[in-house]
């Protein structure tokens, strides 16, 4: 049921109140240097929820060198791996401690479900830190039996400054991903958030100096892309960038770091993942778990499953039941209980979001319900289905970002692996299906870096999550993380034995 326009047009007042708002540097949170402050909006209603200390280039330059000080010289890389574990420990405490009213801010800047914010994300937040605390007294190197009279080992050892870019649809489980296998390996950083959604990073940050961790481990500059975010791409003295976001903005990253110090860059960025119905499949389950690829978060996933195909024998009974569901989605205020879908980030994705739900009525494709926004205040928009969506239609090969699913027909096996990896994209994919060789083939023949068999949307701190092609480079979470983070350094020495 979506709420009324009335209901929407008052918002509940949120259960938290923003108390850190400026850029935290050096273990202090300051002005950004020109003065300079930014609203931030509740995506609810518009309006100021905060104005945040807006940072600039010179910013960045403090925040690094706070960074680079932290590690040349400061405790971090230098303490044992056990102390640096039992501060992020500590941490994972803390913020279990505010889960609360963490998730509240989280929600009030984001807009997404409270009841997601705290019985999902804080959690998942908190076991990634204490996932990678486990890790940061378990990276050690190889010793190798190399030709020669020479002893080999390698040391595994911290990069140095990383530099963090995060989006505004998982602002605190992004900056888990990112902050936890870094500050693990013995890193500092210098992190850039979302200019839509930079409060909770700053509460956690506090809580994280509360925690024990050094002054200039961790650095937060809130500010815009063109400004703080290449500022600290182009930086000589960051060794690392992490990156998620748009495909577009990857490319802008790739070329800075290009154009400075070649630093390596990871990057998590777009994608447009099939969801495979198999004609085996369990209609109502997949119904279901489709509808959950698709809606979960506001449709504002990067790994949404964007392009449901269904078998041609169960289409029809397919198509009935997604508008079924999608027309009991529950969207409302996020801080009502029991609400599923709240309004999405702001103007400028809401505004994408209609466009393209335009393109998809202007087509051949057949609107099966919503197509429209929600109330007259605030980003929210109708839970839409369209069915009859063919490959070559824009809904169906760019990225919406929205609560908009697009369902298509295949025949056969082989018609669909090459029609879902005909695609600039290879994020994540789903496979619903009963039988286990056409679940095997799938997971083999589909270009993704995910393959989820009969779920979706699975995020154990434990598992890695990158793109394939335009996707992205390298994996965060689980263990491949930390090699972002590592430098490998060979030590050979020479043998005068070189029988033993
Ligand atoms: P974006 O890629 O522009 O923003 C992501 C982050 O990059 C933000 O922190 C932003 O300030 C920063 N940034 C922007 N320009 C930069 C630059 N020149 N140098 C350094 N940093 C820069 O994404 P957006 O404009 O917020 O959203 C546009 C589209 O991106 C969305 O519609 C969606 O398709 C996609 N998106 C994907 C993800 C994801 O998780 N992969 C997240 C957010 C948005």
């Amino acid at each position: 049921r979506y709420s009324t326009a009335a209901a929407l047009e008052d918002p509940i007042k949120p259960p938290v109140s923003v108390e850190y708002d400026k850029l935290l540097i050096n273990g202090q949170f300051v002005d950004a240097a020109s003065g300079k402050t930014f609203p931030t909006l509740d995506p609810r209603t518009g309006e100021v929820i905060a104005h945040v200390a807006e940072g600039d280039a010179e910013d960045i330059n403090r925040a690094v060198a706070a960074a680079r000080k932290a590690f040349d010289e400061g405790p971090w890389p230098r303490m044992t791996a056990y102390e640096r574990s039992k501060i992020m420990l500590r941490f994972a405490d803390l913020v279990e401690k505010h889960n609360d009213e963490i998730a509240a801010l989280e929600t009030w800047d984001n807009g997404k479900p409270y009841e997601q914010s705290a019985n999902v994300e804080i959690p998942m937040f908190v076991r990634i830190f204490r996932y990678y605390a486990g890790w940061a007294d378990k990276i050690h190197g190889l010793t190798i039996r190399a030709d020669g009279p020479h002893h080999v080992q390698t040391l595994h050892e911290p990069i140095g400054v990383a530099g963090q870019i995060i989006p505004w649809n998982f602002p605190l489980l992004i900056f888990a991903w990112k902050v936890g296998p870094a500050l693990a390996c013995g890193n500092t950083i210098v992190l850039k958030t979302a200019e839509q959604t930079p409060l909770s990073a700053l509460l956690v940050s506090k809580l994280f100096l509360e925690a024990g961790l050094p002054s200039g481990v961790l650095n937060v500059v809130s500010g815009f892309g063109p400004t703080v975010g290449a500022a600290l791409c182009s930086h000589m003295d960051v060794d690392k960038l992490a990156f998620t976001g748009s495909t577009e903005t990857g490319k802008v990253i790739l070329e800075l770091s290009a154009k400075s110090n070649l630093k390596p860059v990871t990057l998590e960025l777009g994608g447009k993942s099939p969801f495979i119905v198999c004609e085996d499949a369990d209609v109502d389950k997949a119904v279901e778990l489709a509808h959950s690829a698709l809606f979960f978060n506001q449709g504002q996933c990067c790994c949404a499953g964007s392009r449901t195909f269904v078998h041609e024998k169960i289409y029809d009974e397919f198509v009935e039941k997604a508008k079924a569901r999608a027309m009991k989605r529950t969207v409302g205020d996020p801080f009502k209980s029991g609400t599923e879908q709240g309004p999405q980030i702001d103007a400028g994705q809401f505004k994408k979001i209609l466009k393209y739900i335009r393109y998809g009525t202007e087509s051949e494709a057949k609107l099966e319900t919503g197509g429209d926004k929600l109330g007259t205040k605030g980003y929210y928009i109708q839970p839409t289905v369209f069915s009859n969506v063919k490959d070559d239609m824009l809904i169906a090969k760019e990225e919406i970002f929205g609560p908009v699913q697009s369902i298509l027909k295949f025949k056969d096996l082989d018609e669909v692996i090459r029609r879902a990896n005909n695609t600039r994209y290879g994020l994540a994919a789903g496979v619903f299906t009963q039988n286990l060789d056409t679940a095997n083939t799938l997971m083999r023949a589909l270009r993704a870096g995910t393959v989820w068999i009969n779920c979706f949307d699975v995020f154990d701190a434990t598992i890695p999550f990158g793109g394939y092609k335009m996707s992205g480079h390298g994996r965060e979470k689980g263990e491949y993380s930390l090699k972002n983070y590592l430098q490998v350094k060979a030590v050979v020495t020479a043998l005068k034995n070189p029988a033993w």
